[in-house]
């Protein structure tokens, strides 16, 4: 296939991630897929970023991830920087075919204000968007610029002009997925885990109150705010408390954590990160926002740990309630789902992963997109 693709993964972090990084992650998930399957991909990335690439188009000079952690409107002056970059680039050359954006709001208004003759785009939503419809109110990119999801559900719940432009959605994907069958199984623990960032939409605090309640034993993995290690946060003293997660974490959280029925292990990050999910007897997500795409979720199934849930945003679609995982509506119902999780057979978590959620299986969905959005564009 001769396709050029621009890949823009945005200003802040490295591609691959050093450690967490969601969108980073996705890219890093999806491009050498997508190059197996012959797509020529530019990566606009910022200067550290080591993936391989046919190449790398250096739009930034270092990552900015500290910028997360500030008011908005300058995280969206940091991204706005970085576009400029990208655009300029984007009118200095002719073999683009198509610019595939991760970048939040922004990125999305900037494409579409480049005009009639600039490549078609497809930006891909990465939010929890039913809270943010100011940030995507300027989409005027006609035919030319497109969206997608990263699950049916978070389409639904898009505003109404993204839901006009959208051209479907694509699963998350891990690549742990591949051979998952294959893998041998550890042995089980004991423990619950729950993997993410410590964040109220993330329900940490009902996680660590049903363990109370229900009498297991519960791992807290996952930053809090910018703090990866307890130690960190402890030194960081009362200054800390000015990010909101980590007052979540202080005041609803941390009562909890009495280092042995509840612990918070601050990030875990590579092998430990796998051995920790795929010895647990559950991954609890005991969401409180409606989870967009769920990396989390996928690793999980794919490391042969059912998944107990509440049934918010993409968790029906990606979980197969009975068989690779329990939902409920109701978070109070989610300890005894914990208790009951015993009677789901791992083999069939590492099927649905191998099946539906390798990087093969992502990169093919969204050629198939490119080719619709090109489609689309040219039917101008
Ligand atoms: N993660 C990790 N270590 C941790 C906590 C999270 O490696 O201690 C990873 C997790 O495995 C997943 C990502 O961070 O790959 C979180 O992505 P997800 O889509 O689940 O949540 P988001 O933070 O993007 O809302």
């Amino acid at each position: 296939m001769s396709l050029t693709v621009l890949m823009n993964a945005g200003p802040w972090l490295s591609v691959p991630p050093p450690g967490y990084g969601g969108i980073e992650n996705v890219v890093a998930t999806l491009v050498p897929e997508l190059r197996r399957l012959g797509v020529r991909v530019v990566l606009a990335s910022v200067d550290t970023s080591a993936l391989p690439v046919d190449e790398l188009v250096s739009v930034f000079p270092d990552g900015q991830f500290s910028a997360l952690q500030r008011p908005y409107n300058q995280v969206c002056g940091v991204a706005q920087a970085h576009l400029a970059g990208v655009v300029r680039e984007l009118h200095s050359r002719d073999d683009i075919d198509l610019v595939h954006d991760h970048v939040e709001a922004v990125g999305l208004a900037t494409l579409a204000a480049m005009g009639p003759d600039a490549p078609p785009a497809l930006h891909t939503l990465h939010w929890d968007l039913a809270k943010h419809p100011a940030l995507y109110g300027h989409l005027d990119g006609g035919d030319r610029v497109r969206v997608n999801g990263v699950s049916a559900s978070q389409v639904a719940r898009a505003p109404q002009a993204l839901r006009e432009h959208s051209v479907g959605h694509v699963h998350l994907a891990t690549p742990l997925a591949v051979d998952a069958l294959r893998q041998p199984r550890p042995l089980t623990g004991d423990h619950v885990v729950v993997l993410g960032r410590i964040n109220p939409g993330k329900g940490q605090d009902v996680a660590a109150r049903l363990a109370h309640r229900c009498g297991f034993p519960l791992v807290l993995a996952g930053p809090v705010g910018p703090y990866h290690r307890p130690q960190d946060l402890a030194a960081a003293g009362d200054e800390a408390r000015q990010n909101p997660d980590v007052r979540f974490f202080l005041d609803e959280v941390a009562p909890h954590v009495d280092g042995d029925r509840v612990r918070w292990v601050g990030t875990v990050a590579g092998r430990d990160r796998d051995d920790l999910v795929a010895s647990a007897r559950v991954t609890l997500f005991p969401l409180r926002w409606e989870e967009p795409g769920g990396t989390a979720v996928v690793e999980s199934l794919a490391l042969g740990t059912p998944v107990v849930a509440t049934a918010r945003g993409c968790l029906p679609e990606l979980i197969d309630h009975g068989r690779t995982g329990l939902l409920t509506d109701d978070e109070e119902q989610l300890g005894e789902l914990v208790l009951a999780a015993g009677r789901i057979d791992p083999t069939e978590c590492r099927r649905e992963a191998a099946a539906r959620f390798t990087p093969a299986v992502m990169a093919q969905r969204y050629v198939e997109l490119y080719e619709r959005v090109r489609q689309l564009a040219s039917a101008r």
